[in-house]
């Protein structure tokens, strides 16, 4: 059973400015167990989906996690999902232990958890002190850590690393691994390509209200053109003459003007630069596979539409990854995405879920799409996280 399974979710607001498809035909498989990134730019839809995934949000499609549907059988499964979404909210006056104990005396949970769930996220040192006085990185670890009260199999996490510095951003990453190899589903998005290369097992990538692309870290590292760093002995006039003979024989040829040259080829074709250069009497001094990051392969796949609809069967085609078309590809070919749905469509209301976590009720969950941020709720402890 997949940990997420989403299928041709939508989801259009309301603004000043005039209709938004923030989702416009998502598809998504999450597996159960280890850390999956969902990727995507500011404003791609990462924090739409999630907020339909945890019932915060009307949208037409289906959303299933841990197998129930979403939000009419969302009760059945929220004891094993844990939240994070938006920034936590706790008692500033109240010390880190003292919130989390409020919150699991809220949720009929043991209060030996709390001690646990410190531990588990690295506050114990700090579990006495003011919530006030954590940083944004212990904050965001003490959110983490009332999501976890539960013990839930599965954790919903927004943007966790917003905001914090190199260092929060390496504790929540080493604490994040050790939940997924404690074999939780950890679901995470993220918009800090290096960060998700280092976490996760496997990656979507979101853009414009779709997934385009989504594979593990390896297979999407390994998809698309791959490129060899050639070098050639002599100064620069060198290296431009073998470009221009690599060219001549029908390569692509990246060369800069201090004599680095690159060129599109796989490791299988390597050879063949060799011979090319060879024959027109130019030695090759240096030919190695350079290696992409995730950085890389996300500006190439969310790049021109048109390189992106161009690559398609090629990427595609590839195991273990599935790339797809960006939507400004397709909306020549399907005639525009926007469904004009309004968040009005055939799903239940989601008031008496959000009852069920004590969340707060979002502009959404009483049917109001506004423009970002309204009516969003921070009043007590945890109440910027759900179903934890
Ligand atoms: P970020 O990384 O900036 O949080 P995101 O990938 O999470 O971005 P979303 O917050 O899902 O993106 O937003 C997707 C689109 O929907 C954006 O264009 C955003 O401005 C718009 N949007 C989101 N929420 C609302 C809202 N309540 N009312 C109107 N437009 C909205």
């Amino acid at each position: 059973m997949a940990a997420i399974e989403i299928r041709d979710l939508r989801k259009t607001y309301r603004s000043r400015r005039g209709p938004v498809a923030a989702l416009d035909g998502l598809d998504l498989d999450v597996p159960e167990g280890g850390v999956f990134a969902f990727l995507g730019a500011n404003g791609a839809g990462k924090t739409t989906t999630i907020r339909a995934l945890v019932g915060h949000l009307r949208a037409t499609g289906s959303v299933r996690v841990l197998g129930a549907e979403v939000p009419r059988e969302l009760p059945k499964v929220i004891d094993r999902i844990g939240a994070l979404v938006e920034q936590p909210s706790f008692f500033p006056g109240f010390s880190g232990h003292r919130n989390l104990s409020l919150l699991a005396r809220a949720r009929g949970l043991p209060q030996a958890r709390v001690d646990a769930v410190l531990e588990q996220v690295g506050l114990t040192a700090r579990a006495a002190s003011r919530a006030a006085t954590y940083s944004l990185g212990m904050k965001q670890r003490l959110g983490v850590a009332a999501a976890l009260l539960k013990e839930p199999a599965m954790l919903i996490l927004d943007e966790p690393a917003n905001g914090l510095d190199p260092e929060g951003i390496k504790e929540m990453r080493e604490l994040l691994r050790r939940l997924g190899d404690e074999g939780r589903t950890v679901f995470v998005s993220s918009h800090i390509l290096g960060e998700v290369q280092q976490l996760s097992d496997r990656v979507a990538i979101v853009h414009a209200g779709r997934c385009i692309a989504t594979g593990s870290v390896d297979d999407l590292l390994s998809a698309g053109p791959s490129k060899f760093r050639v070098r050639v002995p002599g100064d620069t006039h060198e290296t431009h003459l073998a470009a221009a003979v690599l060219e001549q024989a029908g390569f692509s040829v990246w060369a800069d003007p201090h004599g680095e040259m690159a060129v599109d080829v796989t490791p299988d074709d390597s050879w063949r630069v060799a011979k090319v250069l060879a024959d027109a009497a130019v030695y090759v001094a240096e030919l190695s596979p350079i290696e992409r990051t995730l950085e890389q392969a996300f500006l190439e796949i969310t790049g021109g539409a048109s390189q992106i609809a161009a690559r398609v069967p090629e990427v595609g085609s590839e195991p273990g990854v599935a790339v797809e078309a960006a939507p400004e590809a397709r909306a020549g070919a399907e005639g525009g995405g926007v469904d004009g749905n309004d968040g009005d469509g055939a799903q239940e209301p989601v008031t008496d879920v959000l009852d069920y976590y004590g969340g707060p009720a979002s502009a959404d969950a009483t049917g109001r799409d506004e423009e970002p941020d309204a009516g969003r709720g921070t009043s007590g402890p945890g109440s910027g996280e759900v179903g934890a």
